[in-house]
């Protein structure tokens, strides 16, 4: 059989290393000039900087560590341990480590009774039915019962446990305030915490979509070659591209949702289209501040999380990317990314963002002479929000495709690989 599919990012990457497996004849359309989505790498001066994701999260993500483990590439993946410094207003500095939620039990500013607390509910989680796969939006919907990460952290484990713990985690790895969350995938996360490990792969994360598109013929992979239309012809799914028209008996769409619910405005009913158009995604940037002598080469962890009580930061995180993946970096160097926060994001300039990258790795790392560049990334839509009600919603749009069309993408679930490395093996799966 036939299969187009359209985005060349984890999701559609998978979906077409599945289909391919299954022996279907798959054509992949990119918009831009490389595989990868919001997991490329961009090489500049001899480094080389993920442009989106950072890390793997081993036991936490089954189908992606399947898929490389049938590919042969798990072995290649390098681990990362994520040795942490929880930074205070004062500037007291906590250790922990991000794998290990047990070691910010260890944190001298929660008192006796809420390091209790944090046992009691992390058993009482640990003990409870909650969704087996915290990537599959089906089972989401069917726990979240509309409240928000914020409101549920203060009640059940208190506001300095919410401060240290949640807010520093969620910060980092989705950018928005934890009231925009909705919890069943949080919960999911800490009941399985015992299988977190992170990784990363010799070349960065984007290194596993080339793995997944290896085995397709070079003529069926496409990139700079954006889809504007697709088209029922008779029995065919017909796509348009600025390179001419292409035929195929299935059409598998894993670009954002806002790009599959205009391509498909026409063919699916109005509900399905304002689910899709609906979808909120995060403002967000980081910054890779990049030295080609590294100012900090015995910094004794892989990254700082500012914390404190109560107030707005502008950033959730900076990791010093050559500890990360070592490749990252040219040798003797060191990139350290800046990872911003939304609400604030929203006032500052391109300008103003990476004045203040330097200044908050100043202030965390220690003063360091220019940097060889600062170089921004900014997203205008950049991580979807699931928020209470997002999974339910998006999940029905599946039911209500035309025949012969599937969707993937992150959003189905929670932003990350294995979201879109799940939703697009899925999608493959049902569609043939
Ligand atoms: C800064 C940042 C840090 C992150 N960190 C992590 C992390 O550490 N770990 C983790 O697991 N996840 C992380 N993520 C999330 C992860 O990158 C995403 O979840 C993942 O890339 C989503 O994959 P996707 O295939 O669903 O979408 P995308 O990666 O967005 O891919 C969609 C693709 O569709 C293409 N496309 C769009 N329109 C068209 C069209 N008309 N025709 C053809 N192609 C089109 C796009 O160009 C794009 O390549 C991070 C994301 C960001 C932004």
């Amino acid at each position: 059989m036939k299969v187009i599919v359209i985005g060349g990012g984890p999701a559609g990457c998978a979906a077409a290393y599945t289909l391919n497996k299954d022996g279907h004849d798959v054509e992949i359309f990119e918009a831009s000039d490389q595989f990868g989505g919001r997991t490329k790498q961009l090489r500049r001066d001899g480094f080389n900087l993920g442009t989106g994701a950072l890390f793997l999260m081993g036991g936490i993500y089954p189908r992606t560590m399947a898929l490389l483990q049938e590919m042969g590439r798990k072995t290649e993946l390098k681990r990362w341990e994520g040795t942490t410094e929880l930074m205070d207003e004062d500037n007291s500095r906590y250790e922990v480590r991000f794998d290990s939620l047990l070691s910010f039990l260890k944190l001298p500013v929660l008192t006796f009774k809420d390091k209790v607390r944090l046992v009691y509910e992390g058993l009482k989680l640990f003990l409870t039915s909650g969704p087996k796969n915290p990537f599959s939006g089906t089972e989401l919907a069917a726990f979240d019962r509309g409240d928000n990460l914020e409101q549920w952290s203060r009640k059940h484990i208190g506001d300095r446990a919410y401060e240290y713990l949640m807010r520093p985690i969620m910060d980092f790895l989705y950018a928005v305030p934890l009231k925009e969350l909705s919890t069943p995938f949080p919960k999911a996360i800490i009941q399985q915490a015992h299988k977190l490990a992170l990784s990363v792969p010799p070349e960065g994360i984007g290194q596993i979509n080339d793995w997944f598109l290896e085995a397709i013929p070079k003529e069926n992979k496409h990139l700079k070659s954006p889809v504007d239309k697709v088209e029922r012809i008779g029995e065919k799914w017909r796509v348009s591209v600025k390179g001419g028209v292409f035929d195929a008996d299935r059409l598998l769409i894993a670009t954002e949702s806002f790009v599959a619910a205009k391509l498909l405005k026409d063919l699916i009913p109005k509900e399905a289209y304002e689910s899709l158009m609906g979808t909120p995604y995060t403002e967000y940037a980081h910054v890779a501040v990049a030295y080609e002598k590294n100012p900090w080469p015995d910094y004794p962890v892989d990254m700082v999380l500012p914390v404190g009580v109560g107030g707005e930061r502008n950033v959730g995180a900076m990791v010093l990317h050559g500890r990360r993946s070592p490749a990252s970096v040219p040798k003797g160097g060191q990139a350290v990314g800046v990872y911003f926060n939304t609400p604030p994001l929203e006032k500052m300039s391109d300008e103003d963002i990476k004045r203040e990258a330097v200044s908050q790795i100043h202030a965390a790392f220690g003063e360091a002479p220019k940097p060889t560049f600062v170089h921004l990334f900014r997203y205008t839509k950049g991580l979807t929000i699931a928020k209470p009600g997002h999974y339910g919603r998006l999940d029905s749009v599946h039911d209500i495709l035309p025949e012969g069309v599937s969707l993937a993408g992150d959003y189905f679930s929670q932003a990350g690989v294995e979201a879109a490395v799940y939703s697009g093996e899925r999608a493959a799966q049902d569609l043939v």
